[in-house]
């Protein structure tokens, strides 16, 4: 019997690596599905349609609105982004764990809609790293750059909406732990409801002498 798939919200600064640790965690573990978003920004070189983003323009990005093709959605440092509902449902029903990496109001719009899950968010150990490889990233202007800290000043404000905080100091210990906490949470009661039926109604019989 394949498991229920569990719904991952990814969130964390720009420039706390999140990109690497979930390339590197679906590389490892086939359970895990990443789901690409649309976006309106411009590709990065290096940047590919379909696998790291599907590009689109403002006005075909709001007609996925229009149409509700979209989970949730959200505006970043003025570029529209969001989740296409096709590719998360199907993986979900199919058992898999989708990834979402998504910023802080789409985490929220997901803890809304699907209240199971689980919401992480990935830092590094200090601020300086952060600014340091949005500069040596150096796909960014100055002001753009500036503009990511300013939404990382307000997104650190949101993290006890979160349900973990994982450190990215390396990146295998990053991806061991993300993965740790995904199992666990398939350890739950509410996911192993099968099983727990079948042993009750068996003591159940066995308790009649059955
Ligand atoms: P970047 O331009 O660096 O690729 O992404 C900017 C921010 O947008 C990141 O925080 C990223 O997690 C977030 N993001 C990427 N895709 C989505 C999405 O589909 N929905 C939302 N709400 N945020 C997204």
């Amino acid at each position: 019997m394949a498991r229920e798939g569990i719904l991952i919200v990814v969130s964390g600064f720009s420039g706390a690596g999140k990109g690497t640790v979930m390339k590197e965690l679906t590389g490892r573990y086939e359970q895990y599905a990443l789901s690409v978003s649309a976006t309106t920004r411009d590709a990065r070189p290096g940047e590919a349609e379909g696998r790291d983003y599907f590009f689109k323009t403002r006005e075909a990005f709001e007609q996925m609105i229009e149409e509700g093709a979209l989970i949730e959605y959200a505006c970043y440092v003025g570029n529209y982004y969001g989740t296409p509902k096709g590719y998360v449902e199907e993986m979900l029903s199919k058992g898999r764990d989708v990834i979402l990496e998504i910023e802080i109001q789409g985490a929220r719009k997901i803890r809304e809609q699907f209240p199971n899950a689980v919401l992480l968010f990935v830092t590094t150990r200090d601020a300086q790293v952060l600014r340091e490889r949005l500069v040596k990233r150096g796909t960014e202007s100055q002001e753009v750059i500036l503009q990511r800290l300013l939404r990382a000043v307000q997104e650190s404000e949101g993290i006890e909406e979160y349900d973990y905080l994982v450190v990215n100091d390396r990146l295998d210990d990053c991806v061991a732990e993300i993965h740790s906490i995904i199992e666990s949470e398939h350890r739950k009661i509410r996911y192993n409801m099968e099983l727990v039926n079948r042993v009750r109604e068996e003591l159940r019989s066995f308790s009649k002498g059955e």
